[in-house]
């Protein structure tokens, strides 16, 4: 594997492979790498001739500065983890690689709807620093394809309007979340977990499986409700939301409206364990 410190050598080599008529996967991550990163990679190794991954924990999309403190830094592991899953290229920038002229923005991205709900009403300005570290790595690497995870469900959302606004020739492409036997989503956050929080934390997928279950059967706002109060019962300290929404426009459905099998549903959860913020969705159909 090439590891590339600077924007520029990254981009003259890969220029160079591009003109030569190889594809470039891309799958962007901020580290502290696990399963659920290098499923990715490995779907990029089966549709691109060169994979790029790049580690950078992006302040700008931090609206909490203690969060990104303790976002968890392990890059000898991770060089380790991407060696042995097959990547080609590791672009592993410092922030005056990504940021030349400082990290305070330069232009607003219009989200529009997607920015005012969910994620982008609890963390103010994230979407925004995310479209920003997302666009320059994208100005740096030209991509054929882009690779984001189902865990972050908005945020692919987001990238894809992103990739559309920009009308850049790039494709999106959606994995699966990975999760662990427990079930509990692979996240870079549950390392901040002990081993009891861990367990309790599995809560949140056998609260979206039960959702699932009972989609055709109680209201938006019954399942909502049960759904928060098991979060709350199983050591969570709070829940952010626990919301069912349109699957494609993660529009809200009213309160007492009982989904039908015509309807994209998809349920999207944030909740706070030990002071970590874990997210997770599930799509009901
Ligand atoms: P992050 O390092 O958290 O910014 O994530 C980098 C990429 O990996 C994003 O596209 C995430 O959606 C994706 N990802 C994170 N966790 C998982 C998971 N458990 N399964 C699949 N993809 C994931």
């Amino acid at each position: 594997m090439i590891i590339f410190h600077e924007a520029g050598a990254i981009r003259k080599w890969l220029a160079a492979q591009q003109t030569a008529g190889r594809s470039v996967g891309f799958v962007p991550t901020m580290g502290a790498l696990h399963p659920g990163h290098l499923s990715l990679i490995t779907l990029s190794r089966q549709a691109a001739s060169l994979t790029v991954c790049s580690i950078f924990v992006n302040p700008t999309q931090f609206n909490d500065p203690a969060d990104f403190e303790k976002y968890p830094v392990t890059t000898a592991n991770d060089i380790r983890m991407l060696e042995s899953a097959g990547c080609d290229v590791l672009f592993l920038p410092a922030t005056t690689e990504i940021y030349p002229n400082g990290t305070a923005p330069d232009r607003h991205y219009d989200l529009g709807y997607l920015e005012t709900v969910f994620e982008g009403t609890h963390r103010p300005g994230h979407f925004q620093g995310v479209c920003q570290v997302v666009h320059r790595l994208l100005d740096i690497v030209q991509p054929a394809q882009l690779f984001l995870g189902q865990k972050d469900y908005q945020q692919c959302m987001v990238l894809t309007r992103l990739v559309e606004m920009l009308s850049l020739p790039t494709m999106v492409v959606i994995g699966p979340t990975l999760r662990e036997t427990s079930g509990l989503a692979m996240s870079s956050r549950n390392q901040r977990l002990d081993i009891h929080q861990l367990e309790q934390a599995t809560i949140i997928y056998k609260t979206l499986l039960k959702t699932r279950d009972l989609i055709h059967q109680q209201s938006v706002a019954a399942l909502e409700e049960r759904a928060a109060s098991a979060l709350l019962q199983h050591g969570f300290q709070s829940v952010d939301y626990f919301s069912l929404a349109n699957a494609k426009t993660l529009e809200p459905f009213p309160p007492a409206y009982v989904c039908t099998p015509a309807d994209n549903v998809v349920a999207l959860v944030a909740a706070f364990i030990g002071g970590v913020r874990l997210i997770d969705n599930m799509v009901m159909n």
